[in-house]
């Protein structure tokens, strides 16, 4: 190393104003400012989004995340993974100044059941991604006026999980569930206005459709000396989900109407009835009682299978963080090595789905199961859990 050089770009000492030394080398004035420009360029690449094209995961590469995660429901990864893709894409759209075309946003709706993971779908994608995410419930939301919350309370909760930083907050994803129980009582439009529902679908519009809104800080209802936040909502990606009792009825109608046959394929009950929601669009959710101007605003429509014991088995093994890998991990702790024998979980899915309890009760009776061997953690340092260990 040449004390009297740049090791950069190896200007002698006289050549240059200032010469920095560092642990193994010296820099220059004009390194520095030619190193100063490329990071100043690259992070203007990355612009406010916070990343490039370049690092952007593909559809692919997203639905393969969550398949780490979630099992089976296909076809609700896929779309999402793409609407998703296509909506951070956007965003890098956006900052091009010479852009002709304005890609418009596209908020995605899910339906299904309750308990066939909706909810962890949209937290999942939000983790991929790292960006803040938040779940509110529709049905806690009021017109405004109305005793309850106002709608912009939803941005409230995106911007405590962000920290109160308003730029990451506007890049956020929120996870608004129970979007059904705010449909219209009734498909006539004439009726008396509904206070919880069709009132705070007039009011969602405005958060949905991307417009600067003032955010009560601390959420609940708004009041006049309060400050405000302001947020714009128009790179937020908003994921709706309801379980949309009674839209099979509404679809088949539909179907029928247009003389299709699919009863004719021969198809059991839950593969039947997955079918007709696999035909699930914007018309039925209008009869169900959504406004149109809000599915205007929720182009992609998806929708989730109904959970087989098949499915429920595998949710128990296969995700990341299954039931099995995260009881065997807390027994690891106590150097006690701990399995379940396939029929042990067999059983424990068919006494979760007696009990009418879905995925969210597997966890529940596998701590049922397992109480006494917690209790009395030492006793082996192995336990392999047999069928018959189940008495539920
Ligand atoms: P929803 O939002 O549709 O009511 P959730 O996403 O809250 O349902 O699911 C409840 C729980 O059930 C999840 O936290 C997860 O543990 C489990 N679960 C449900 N469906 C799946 C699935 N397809 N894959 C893995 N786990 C699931």
């Amino acid at each position: 190393m040449n004390p009297n050089q740049c090791s950069f770009c190896g200007r002698k000492r006289n050549e240059v104003q200032t010469l920095i030394s560092g642990q193994n080398g010296f820099i220059c004035e004009n390194c520095i400012e030619q190193a100063h420009n490329i990071i100043k360029d690259s992070v203007k690449q990355m612009g406010d989004t916070g990343f490039t094209m370049e690092e952007l995961a593909k559809p692919k590469q997203i639905k393969e995340f969550l398949d780490e995660y979630i099992i089976g429901q296909d076809q609700a990864k896929k779309q999402l993974s793409i609407a998703v893709y296509n909506h951070y894409k956007r965003l890098l759209h956006k900052q091009d100044e010479n852009r002709e075309v304005e890609i418009e946003k596209s908020n995605i709706l899910m339906v299904g059941e309750t308990g066939t993971g909706k909810t962890l779908l949209a937290k999942t994608i939000a983790k991929q991604l790292n960006v803040p995410f938040c779940i509110v419930d529709a049905t806690i939301l009021t017109e405004a006026g109305y005793v309850g919350e106002d709608v912009e309370s939803i941005l409230s909760r995106l911007l405590m999980v962000a920290e109160y930083d308003v730029e990451k907050a506007e890049r956020g994803i929120v996870f608004i569930d129970e979007i059904d129980k705010i449909a219209r009582k009734s498909d006539n439009p004439s009726i008396t206005r509904d206070v919880s529902g069709e009132g705070v679908q007039q009011g969602l519009l405005k958060l949905l459709e991307g417009s600067i809104v003032n955010v009560p800080p601390q959420g609940g209802r708004k009041h006049p000396d309060q400050k405000y936040i302001q947020v714009n909502t128009q790179n937020i990606l908003f994921i709706a989900g309801g379980a949309f009792d009674g839209i099979k009825e509404i679809i088949e109608r539909r179907l029928n109407k247009q003389a299709i046959g699919f009863s004719s394929e021969k198809l059991n009950k839950v593969e039947e009835d997955d079918y007709i929601l696999s035909q699930i669009n914007a018309i039925d959710l209008k009869s169900f009682g959504l406004i149109p101007e809000l599915l205007g605003r929720f182009p992609i429509i998806t929708y989730l299978d109904s959970l087989t014991k098949e499915t429920l088995v595998r949710i128990m093994k296969e995700p990341k963080n299954s039931i099995v890998n995260q009881f065997v991990e807390l027994f690891k702790m106590d150097n006690v090595k701990l399995s379940f024998t396939d029929s042990a979980i067999e059983k424990i899915v068919e006494a979760t789905v007696e009990k009418g309890l879905g995925a969210r009760g597997l966890r529940g009776t596998t701590e049922k199961v397992l109480e006494n061997y917690m209790y009395d953690i030492d006793a082996q340092n192995e336990i392999v859990v047999e069928e018959d260990d189940i008495n539920l």
